[in-house]
């Protein structure tokens, strides 16, 4: 008996992988609102998602840059699909470490599953966390009308939709040692502009 159980725990042991299915990844979808017009996942060709993230349940926002200058001419559906394919590939992450994108004409684009936690190169724990990045370096450039309308429009969204206090709308730098989102963007999040767009769009809602 006590040799088969032994047997039992080799052979279970060993043929574990093959037992035990693949996690399943749920996809969380959202109901925009008509005014915010973003390229969901599928419009942007999104390789799903093989092994599934943390799962996690929205607490605050924060908002990132992808520290990188963006070419005006570069295409930037093709830009998240390489940012997919290196973080899976370098970085070992199921998908890109942020839940939406907004390019430089302010086009907002779906990326990692929300219901999934994000990832990170630094030393905060993004659990709890809906994170969203404009691409570009706001160390070099300022943000435009446009992209500052859609990060406005979309927080408000969230923040509504996962019951966030304004009070935790933020920066990824008031959570780790990083200059992102690039002081250009920061100011506006320090001076509280953002924010008190944020609370003045859920008001008049
Ligand atoms: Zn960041």
């Amino acid at each position: 008996m006590k040799r088969f159980s032994l047997l039992a725990f080799v052979f279970l042991t060993l043929t574990g992988c093959a037992i035990h299915p693949k996690p399943t990844v749920t996809v969380v979808k959202l109901n925009y609102p008509a005014e915010l017009q973003v390229v969901t996942r599928q419009e942007w060709r999104w390789i799903p998602m093989t092994a599934a993230a943390r799962e996690h349940t929205i607490t605050k926002i924060t908002i990132h840059h992808e520290g990188v200058d963006f070419p005006p001419d570069k295409d930037p559906v093709e830009s998240i699909r390489t940012l997919q394919k290196w973080s899976r590939a370098e970085k070992n992450w199921p998908d890109i470490p942020y839940h939406f994108m907004i390019d430089l004409n302010g086009k907002i684009y779906e990326t990692r599953p929300i219901n999934y936690a994000g990832d990170t190169n630094t030393t905060y724990d993004p659990t709890g966390h809906a994170l969203i990045c404009l691409m570009g370096n706001y160390e070099n450039i300022e943000p435009t009308e446009n992209q500052l309308n859609s990060l406005v429009a979309l927080t408000a969204f969230l923040a509504k939709t996962y019951n966030v206090p304004v009070s935790e709308i933020k920066g990824h730098k008031d959570y780790a040692e990083t200059l992102c989102p690039g002081k250009n963007l920061y100011k506006f999040l320090q001076d509280g502009t953002i924010q008190k767009r944020v609370a003045d769009k859920l008001r008049t809602e």
